[in-house]
């Protein structure tokens, strides 16, 4: 990639108004950045956060007011100029300005793409009442009212998405069903060994989870679903159904530019997709020189920290430094903090190194060649979160990290659990 990484922007256009944007904007003026900042979003509301949606929006322990990121008066004291509401259609890289949807164009010395991801739907379920996917706040709202009827539910996708939803809709008192086409749901997130962990806690819970199965039809009468019809011809009802099957990055707009499209923004180490261009957030695929990988992170967290670490590399572009975090999430479900640092998708090998996997309290580390490339932990106290993530982020040997008992014990525990699953009727396999 070009070494042109220019100078100190004076203009800095910032396309998407979220979680990775607003940070992008607070940052570079935190760092004493005075020129103009243009921050462009979409949706009509103020900067929002994202992760309530699928959890204490819909069990109404969060009010959507609550959710603004910075109350109004701190939005205006960063003195940007704030285009709510409007999408942008089109950059041009070469004059060095952004088109937005009402025609009207924006010039910039450097521009951060922060326009994040949106959902993937069912096909043929547009118009239908009773089809959600959850990304924005209309969305979440939606859905609780709905919620509120408490009919049956049928969340397809067993990701974060619809284990938070069916865990939420559960502690509404809704007949949930979970649909989930991998045998072990959250599997690709957190690996067999967790996922089965929490395929017993949703089970526990009263959630009618069917594995290994998918969604053939979705059912409706008077535009109005009424349930799906699964690919083994079985059919399930329900008057709502939450879609969580994973997303896909918003570059549509960028499709014309020139910029490297992959499954997201292309961005080098330092988070620049060319020179005067940079990602942030849930589009941005970059590579993170710690795990020596190129990732692409849809997590708030790393929104928040990739926002900031842009605004340094603008202000200082003599002296850039590589965007390097270890990626974090935390997912509510019941009475579980899932908590996760580094990187865990292609891990080869996973041990339990506090607690036990057969009650809700454990952490259990993740090797990815011959390092410590993540850990789950479960309701586990945050001391021992922040010590994990150290040795990860030193990239600390497996083997110093993780002893030999852990792994024994790990090996024994997954065995009880199997016997569990499958000695109690609650196996695995589709019903
Ligand atoms: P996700 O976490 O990627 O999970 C999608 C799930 O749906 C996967 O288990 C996938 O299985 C399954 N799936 C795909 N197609 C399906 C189909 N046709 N029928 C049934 N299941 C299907 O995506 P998500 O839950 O939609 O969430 C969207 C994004 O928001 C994700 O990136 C997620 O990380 C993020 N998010 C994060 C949090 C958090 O950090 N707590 C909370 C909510 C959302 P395969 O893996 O086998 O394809």
């Amino acid at each position: 990639m070009s070494a042109d990484v220019g100078s100190v922007p004076d203009r800095v256009v910032v396309v998407g108004a979220s979680a990775g944007g607003l940070a992008t904007a607070e940052a570079l003026r935190r760092l004493g950045h005075e020129g103009e900042i243009t921050l462009v979003g979409n949706e009509s509301h103020l900067p929002y956060d994202r992760p309530p949606l699928s959890k204490q929006i819909l069990t109404g322990e969060v009010d959507p007011d609550q959710l603004l990121l910075r109350p109004p008066a701190d939005i205006d004291a960063l003195g940007v100029d704030l285009r709510l509401g409007e999408a942008a259609t089109g950059v041009d890289l070469r004059g060095r300005t952004v088109t937005l949807a009402g025609g009207a164009t924006v010039g910039y010395d450097a521009l951060v793409v922060a326009t994040g991801v949106r959902p993937r739907r069912l096909p043929g379920t547009e118009g239908v009442r009773g089809v959600h996917v959850l990304r924005t706040l209309e969305d979440a709202l939606t859905l609780k009212e709905r919620l509120r009827r408490g009919r049956r539910l049928v969340v397809v996708g067993g990701g974060f998405i619809g284990a938070e939803a069916a865990a939420a809709a559960r502690g509404l008192g809704l007949e949930v069903t979970l649909l989930e086409t991998a045998p072990v749901p959250l599997a690709r997130a957190v690996g067999e060994e967790v996922g089965r962990v929490l395929t017993r806690a949703h089970r526990e819970q009263g959630v009618d989870l069917r594995t290994g199965v998918a969604v053939e039809a979705v059912l409706s009468r008077g535009g109005e679903v009424t349930g799906v019809r699964l690919t083994d011809g079985s059919k399930v009802a329900g008057q709502d159904i939450v879609v969580g099957i994973g997303s896909h990055p918003n570059t549509e707009w960028l499709q014309d530019s020139g910029l490297l499209l992959d499954d997201g923004l292309v961005c080098d180490e330092f988070s620049m997709a060319a020179p005067r261009v940079y990602g942030v957030g849930d589009v941005a695929r970059w590579h993170n020189p710690l795990f020596g990988v190129t990732m692409r992170i849809e997590h708030r967290t790393n929104a928040a920290e990739q926002g900031l670490a842009v605004a340094r590399n603008l202000l200082a572009p003599g002296a850039r430094r590589p965007f390097a975090p270890v990626p974090y999430f935390w997912s509510d479900q019941y009475a579980m903090k899932i908590q996760a640092y580094g990187y865990l998708p292609g891990h080869e090998e996973v041990a339990v190194v506090d607690g036990d996997l057969g009650t809700r309290r454990f952490t259990v580390a993740y090797r990815g060649g011959d390092h410590v490339a993540g850990i789950v932990a479960v309701n586990a106290p945050p001391k021992a979160l922040r010590a994990w993530r150290a040795a990860i982020a030193a990239r600390q040997a497996w083997s110093a990290a993780v002893d030999e008992q852990a792994r024994k014990r790990m090996q024994y525990r997954s065995d009880i659990i199997e016997g569990f699953l499958t000695g109690t009727g609650l196996d695995l396999a589709p019903p």
